[in-house]
């Protein structure tokens, strides 16, 4: 049975690169017909917040990934307290002491001598005696796990075999010393005790994951497939890191950006497929294959979202968005025909709005020097009464007659002098809406 999670933490709202993330092991449970655990990484309690854990929900429902179940880190401390006391039985689990600026000199020292900043064990050589003394003089010490110093080899998913040594990475804390646990044992007994079997994550994770696979040796779970997807970077190659809290879920949707468009290039950037737009979540999980992914860092640019929603919004049938046409006053007579005529010239739905404006209010018109007494003659043969789909057709047939012009010389100056703009939806269609939005 495929079990994968998202685990994000609730200290900020969610963005692009979590997205991608999520939407990869949303897509492999799906494939598999598995499930899906959404997993709170909230043992952090100054930092978490419940507004936090809402809103990542809101975000993950606005998209359509739906998660079988959901889970919270802080509800399980006792099952970590439990891990930790049989890692210490079974002498992987040790005290320390040092203070965050001794390890920062030592690290600096290592650093200096150029070689790699690996925490020293000084911890291991402390008798009870002087740890009773640290004790009684700094307080809890931290824990750290003791890896076993020797190669720690798996495939990844993406990134396929990779060896590393654990001798070059310091025993991760697990506890801290006022007793906070840390993510990295929260996450493995975790992800044992959900029996999670594919672990999707940022390459930012590669050595965690190493030292969680000793971790979760140690206490006799079994070790899930990883896969390490590559970071965002920004269109130019930049590093997307500072930029990602602008690209919130949260905001994409306020600008409009439609779920399945967002989806579909999330699924697909970063392999050779094509990003084309899904429609439904069943045709973006049938072409999705992990292993396509690339290790080299993936380039995102907004702007390639807004093509995406265009293409979404532009198929919508009337039914649709029916109620946000009547949500702009578009009177019910009207509606289907405004959206006929006004679906083609749109991104996002918003822009609708200035398109109902215009068929409300009418436009001051927009008549250039040289079209002067072009457009008087043209608006003396305006046909009387009420404008429907041939009214176009008729007048510029009368108009052309009448000043011999044709072609884009005939319909530009027409079109801007009724519409004050040089582009929009098609005039057959708009003229009828015009007349009869400007009556109401
Ligand atoms: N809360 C962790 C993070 O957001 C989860 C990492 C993981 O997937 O294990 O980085």
């Amino acid at each position: 049975m495929t079990t994968t999670r998202f685990a994000p933490s609730p200290t900020g709202y969610i963005h692009v690169g979590n997205l991608r993330t999520a939407l990869m092991n949303y897509l492999i449970a799906q494939k598999a017909g598995g499930t899906f655990v959404l997993r709170l990484d909230d043992t952090d309690p100054e930092r978490s917040t419940q507004e936090y854990a809402d809103g990542i929900k809101q975000d993950l429902q606005w998209l359509g990934l739906n998660w079988d179940r959901v889970e919270k880190q802080s509800e399980r401390l006792d099952r970590y307290n439990a891990a930790a006391d049989e890692l210490r039985a079974s002498g992987r689990l040790y005290e320390c002491f040092e203070t965050p600026t001794e390890l920062d000199l030592k690290r600096k020292k290592l650093l200096n001598m150029g070689k790699p900043p690996v925490y020293d064990r000084a911890a291991l050589e402390l008798s009870d005696a002087e740890k009773d003394a640290l004790r009684k003089e700094r307080g809890a010490g931290h824990w750290r796990f003791k890896l076993d110093q020797e190669r720690i080899e798996f495939t990844d998913g993406i990134l396929g075999d990779l060896s590393i040594d654990a001798a070059s990475v310091s025993d991760p804390v697990l506890i801290r010393g006022d007793g906070q646990f840390l993510y990295t044992l929260a996450s493995v007994c975790d992800d044992i005790d959900y029996g999670i079997t594919n672990v999707v994550r940022g390459s930012d994770h590669v050595t965690n994951t190493a030292t969680q696979i000793q971790i979760i040796q140690a206490l006799g779970g079994t070790v899930p497939s990883f896969a390490h997807h590559s970071l965002l970077t920004g269109p130019q190659g930049e590093a997307l890191s500072k930029r990602l809290g602008t690209l919130a879920l949260r905001d994409l949707r306020e600008q409009g950006i439609q779920p399945m468009a967002l989806l579909s290039h999330m699924a697909r950037i970063g392999t050779s497929d094509p990003v084309e737009l899904r429609t439904d979540m069943a045709a973006l999980v049938e072409g999705f294959e992990l292993s396509h992914f690339g290790a080299a860092p993936t380039k995102f640019d907004v702007a390639d979202l807004l093509p995406l929603t265009a293409h979404y919004n532009q198929a919508l049938a009337f039914g649709d968005v029916a109620d946000q046409i009547k949500a702009l006053g578009v009177p019910d007579d009207m509606a289907e025909a405004f959206w006929a005529a006004t679906s083609a010239n749109i991104t996002v739905l918003d822009d609708l709005k200035p398109w109902w404006e215009l068929c409300r209010d009418g436009a001051a018109p927009m008549v250039d020097d040289e079209d002067k007494e072009f457009i008087k003659q043209a608006m003396a043969l305006l046909p009387d009464g009420a404008w429907d789909a041939d009214t176009w057709g008729a007048w510029t047939k009368a108009v052309k007659e009448a000043t011999g012009r044709k072609g884009r010389g005939l319909f530009m100056p027409l079109r801007k002098a009724l519409t004050g703009m040089g582009h929009g939806p098609d005039m057959s269609q708009l003229m009828p809406l015009l007349q009869n939005g400007m009556r109401r």
